[in-house]
């Protein structure tokens, strides 16, 4: 059982506050588990300790900590929320209540709804560390996983590697990413992680003593240049992205240079350039395998330079020269804009306002690369990759921030936007279908088709009747009752939200009067929100 001294034990330099929170929500959510266990038979509190241990290691504030030990304490230790806000206050039950909303959505393995449900969760998420707290219980859980019964594992461990890797992926949380993938890869395909690790094992022996050489010839060439303060290590390719690779490159493993590969860790970025110098002088690098990602970095904010080079010892491996910044942010990624240990020290000598500022500032950078991440989307169909049509209205909030990047407004405007003025539903077979915040079943329902809309008799909503003009919630699932005698009305015009369902609805009622775009006005509207 994690004590609570070693999650505080993680902590850096905590507060007397930070400490008496994580103390107070420990014994909490001890009790409030308390005779509950889970399918290992421990103690069910188990699971939570170990969450906030994960999330205390990812630097994550106190709060982030406390909201992991308390994460399931409504769903399974039946505590009424009034009174975790009553304990804990506001913020805190946000947290644990969005992390509860989040585990309501399952994946059940239709690929084309994957994208969908990141998205969903991302939207319904809307604090970033509801996101983080989610992926440290799904990381112990991926841990703990060979206890729950067996028809329960596949359906998790593939929910684990097609929804939650690649939100770890998008927040830039290299290592989160890289054990769920090699935690789920075991339960999703056996056969297929049995021989990847094998391959890896065979590479890992074959380059080892090799990749030793290496780091001493390049530690003695560096120190030449002065530069004495950097470290190296190996790294090995995790077995889901090899097995991936793998496929791509037909089995063939001799086409797979970076199973094994050379990190250097330098102090600077310049030092970067100059270790890429002495590398290539040393070695003789294969071309077009160079990648300079440090001025342009990957969509998610990864930076590094890579290059791939022969040597005499370990034959052809990959080099990766990153300095520590950029390292932390590989691991960590957004946990490392919002942790406190990446504000540096002094900061707990800054009064309350001022650290929040310096916390907002750094914490957001995320969230400028989740956009464009977002919009990139592509899909593998028949090994042929497919640009997925980036949805308008992401398009159009990209736009319309384009010019005013940079500023703290900025970013609070856009999480904003993007958390709060779409609304994710489904239809009863599962699609998702996303809308303005505050739509109506005769949004929906036009979205869906104009012939739904114009016979539009009745709208049930998680299978209850409800009426035309109750807004939807995210998640909802919309059925949608469907009459020939049905048709629009002028009221209908009064509730219908999306430019598109009245337009419908005018023609369906013979009114010609054309609709205005509106593309200019919600662009004007978000910009003289950020004032
Ligand atoms: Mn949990």
């Amino acid at each position: 059982m994690t004590t609570v001294k070693e999650i505080i034990g993680e902590m850096s330099n905590p507060s007397e506050e930070d400490i008496a929170l994580v103390e107070k929500a420990y014994e909490f959510s001890k009790k409030a588990h308390e005779g509950h266990v889970r399918f290992s038979n421990e103690p069910y509190f188990v699971h939570p300790a170990a969450t906030a241990k994960i999330l205390a290691e990812y630097g994550m504030d106190a709060t982030t900590i406390a909201a992991g030990l308390l994460h399931d304490t409504i769903e399974d230790g039946c505590v009424p929320r009034e009174e975790i806000e009553k304990e804990f206050g506001k913020e805190l039950l946000f947290i644990v209540e969005g992390v509860t909303k989040l585990g309501k959505h399952k994946y059940r393995g239709a690929e084309r709804h994957a994208e969908s449900l990141r998205r969903l969760l991302v939207a319904t998420a809307s604090d970033i560390r509801v996101l983080i707290v989610k992926l440290a219980d799904r990381k112990h859980n991926m841990q703990t996983l060979e206890h729950v019964p067996e028809h329960k594992r596949q359906r998790i461990a593939l929910e684990t590697l097609e929804i939650y890797a690649p939100i770890a992926d998008r927040l830039g949380m290299g290592k989160m990413k890289k054990i769920l993938e090699d935690l789920s890869f075991p339960f999703v395909d056996p056969d297929a992680a049995r021989h990847t690790a094998e391959v890896r094992t065979l590479k890992r022996q074959e380059t080892e003593d090799g990749l030793a050489e290496v780091q001493k010839t390049l530690k003695h060439e560096l120190a030449k240049k002065g530069l004495t303060t950097f470290r190296t290590d190996i790294r090995m390719k995790g077995l889901w992205s090899l097995h991936q690779k793998l496929r791509r490159k037909r089995d063939d493993i001799s086409l797979i240079h970076d199973i094994a590969a050379l990190r250097i860790i330098v102090p600077t970025v310049e030092d970067c350039y100059t270790t890429l110098g002495i590398v290539h002088a040393l070695f003789r690098p294969l071309p077009g395998e160079f990648k300079d990602y440090i001025a342009f970095p990957k969509p998610n904010g990864y930076q590094s330079l890579h290059t791939t080079v022969v040597t005499p010892h370990a034959g052809i491996v990959e080099i990766q020269i990153r300095d520590e910044e950029m390292h932390r942010s590989a691991m960590f990624g957004i946990a490392s804009h919002m942790s406190y240990k990446q504000l540096g020290k002094g900061v707990e000598k800054l009064g309350k306002e001022a650290q929040k500022s310096k916390f907002s500032a750094l914490s957001f950078s995320w969230f400028r690369s989740l956009i464009p991440s977002l919009m990139k989307v592509s899909k593998n169909e028949g090994g042929r990759k497919i640009q997925v049509k980036v949805p308008p209205w992401l398009a159009e909030l990209a736009e319309a921030h384009a010019n005013i990047a940079g500023s703290e407004e900025f970013v609070d405007g856009l999480k904003e936007d993007f958390f709060s003025h779409r609304v994710f539903v489904f239809t009863p077979k599962g699609d998702v279908i996303d809308l303005p915040a505050a739509s109506t079943p005769i949004d929906f329902a036009y979205a869906i088709h104009s012939d739904l809309g114009n016979h539009l008799q009745g709208v049930k909503v998680n299978g209850k009747l409800v009426s035309f003009d109750t807004p939807l919630d995210n998640g909802a699932v919309v059925e949608i009752l469907w009459r020939e005698a049905s048709h629009p009305s002028a009221k209908w015009l009064e509730i219908a939200r999306t430019s598109l369902a009245r337009r419908h609805i005018r023609t369906a009622l013979g009114m010609t009067e054309p609709e205005k775009p509106s593309r200019k006005r919600r662009a004007r509207v978000i910009k003289t929100k950020n004032k």
